[in-house]
């Protein structure tokens, strides 16, 4: 099991921010942010260039989800960061989708 997967089953604590029949939503252990929220599908997608085609309405779902958890934490006007990591060079270090929604400070850009 991934880890997200041990924290949907309840085996690790996490703080839950949302849960639905598809995903579930937690704050980041470590956060980068004053807002710091993962956004996990139940259905295990290694990573975003491993979804396949049918999944569409599921990654639909995980960013219509991750703007309203923005919006919910207050983000709505100051404005939010959404992130997915893929592989070695983008910085992923958990194999199991999920959308990160950073916001409460301004970003930068071009990000590091
Ligand atoms: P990534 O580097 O894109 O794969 O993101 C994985 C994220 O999971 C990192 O931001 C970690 O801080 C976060 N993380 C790792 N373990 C936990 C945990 N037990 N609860 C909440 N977030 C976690």
């Amino acid at each position: 099991m991934t880890l997200f997967e041990r924290i949907i089953a309840r085996e690790i604590p996490a703080d839950i921010v949302h849960e639905d029949e598809r995903c579930i939503a937690i704050r980041d252990i470590n956060p980068q942010a004053p807002v710091h929220v993962l956004v996990i599908p139940k259905t295990v997608i290694p990573r975003l260039g491993e979804a396949a085609a049918g999944q569409e309405e599921l990654l639909g779902h995980l960013l219509l989800t991750a703007a309203a958890v923005a919006k919910r934490e207050g983000l709505g006007d100051s404005g939010f960061r959404i992130a997915i990591n893929h592989g070695h060079d983008g910085g992923e270090t958990v194999p199991h989708l999920h959308v990160h929604v950073l916001g409460g400070r301004a970003m930068t850009w071009p990000p590091g």
